[in-house]
């Protein structure tokens, strides 16, 4: 498994929660295709031989991109790329950029799975979030992306918002997990330096869900998914009938990806680079067809957390043999005394897997720190 990711940074407006890589100014996005293109092929000269089975388009908001452009991006892909047959080919999108002329034209593109940003199925904490839909743009953009013959269909959803009544969140998910979508990924909100929210936190507007409420909308989140069929296969992931994100896997399975675009993560299997989080620096020098990438110096220790991280997130859990392989004998018997002074009911143990419990993934946090080597 190898994916491709690319970075579309462009939103029209900033959510309040968001730190992502992105801006407004969409009067760039004609320089940026440019540079994005610029960096595809000077990337596949050292690349070329890899066979891709995911490709991602994620951001800022991919919808932003019209038809020609997104068809402009897949000629350059194939021109230099190749993929496999069943390639998944991901892209994200705004519930108010999916018109039903959009959606028949992404359907006459090679995309075979929408992400799409529905948040919340209450309208007054899509204001909060500064989303520019409500829940009814959601609801329909679903519906006609299904209608229209999309039948992998992801949603975000954001909870462990304060305000947000227990009663309320279980129903609006039984809402969703009735609508046409076979993956639905669900993060707690983060109130980040930087975000709008932050400023209204430090200003008292708002206030932080408390953990034993934040803990009630996490448990109602992970027992009404399954019992709509929804199996967790990652922390904040779930899927019906195993339609998981396998472009996301590949993250969390330490294959190789190569990302594009501002801000966009690479892992050739040995390192890991980034591109610059600089929009205009990206751009600038893209043009130019200059490009440079930071290189992550990661010592044995860092490659252990790291490994503990990704697999943990999994609900398959951690290879006990494969990380024996891997970090030896003493590192196995140093993780499994830390496991043993920290609370059971987290974790889930067999003779070959490590993974934490619906209650261990809450506080998953936690229990890494204490797990990490030093
Ligand atoms: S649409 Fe997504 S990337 Fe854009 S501002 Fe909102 S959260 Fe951030």
């Amino acid at each position: 498994m190898s994916g491709i990711y690319l970075h579309i940074p462009f939103c029209k407006s900033k959510c309040s929660y968001c730190n992502f890589c992105s801006i407004a100014l969409l009067k760039q996005k004609t320089d940026f295709l440019k540079a994005l293109e610029n960096e595809l092929q000077a990337n596949s000269k050292n690349i070329n031989e890899i066979e891709f089975s995911s490709i991602y388009f994620g951001g800022g908001t991919p919808s932003i991109l019209n038809y020609n452009e997104i068809q402009n991006v897949f000629e350059v892909l194939y021109k230099y790329y190749k993929f496999t047959k069943n390639c998944e080919i991901s892209f994200e999108a705004n519930p108010e950029d999916l018109s039903s002329e959009y959606l028949k034209n992404l359907k006459n593109t090679p995309i075979n799975r929408l992400s799409i940003g529905l948040q919340s199925m209450d309208d007054k904490i899509l204001k909060l979030l500064r989303r520019r839909h409500n829940v009814e743009r959601s609801v329909n953009s679903v519906i006609d992306a299904y209608n229209l013959g999309f039948e992998n269909i992801s949603v975000d959803v954001i909870y462990g918002i304060n305000g947000l009544r227990s009663e309320n969140f279980e129903n609006h998910l039984k809402e969703i997990c009735k609508l046409p979508v076979t993956h639905i990924s669900a993060y707690h909100l983060e109130i980040e330096k930087g975000t709008l929210l932050y400023r209204l936190l430090n200003e008292n507007k708002i206030s932080e869900i408390d953990d034993s409420l934040s803990f009630e909308h996490y448990s109602i989140l992970i027992d009404t998914l399954q019992s709509f069929d929804f199996r967790q296969y990652e922390i904040s992931n779930f899927a019906k009938n195993n339609k998981i994100s396998h472009h996301n896997s590949s993250y969390w399975d330490r294959s190789i990806y190569y990302g594009f675009g501002p801000s966009a993560h690479s892992f050739d299997g040995k390192q890991r680079f980034y591109n610059t989080t600089n929009i205009q620096n990206y751009i600038a020098e893209g043009l130019k067809n200059n490009f440079s990438v930071e290189y992550d110096k990661l010592s044995e220790s860092d490659i252990i957390n790291e490994y503990l991280m990704l697999s943990l997130r999994t609900s398959k859990g951690l290879n006990l043999e494969d990380y024996q392989q891997h970090f030896g004998n003493s590192e196995l018997s140093r993780l499994k005394a830390k496991v043993s002074k920290l609370n059971q009911d987290w974790f889930n143990y067999t003779e070959k897997f490590l993974s934490l419990t619906k209650e261990g993934m809450f506080v998953s946090n936690h229990i890494l720190i204490n797990l990490f080597v030093e």
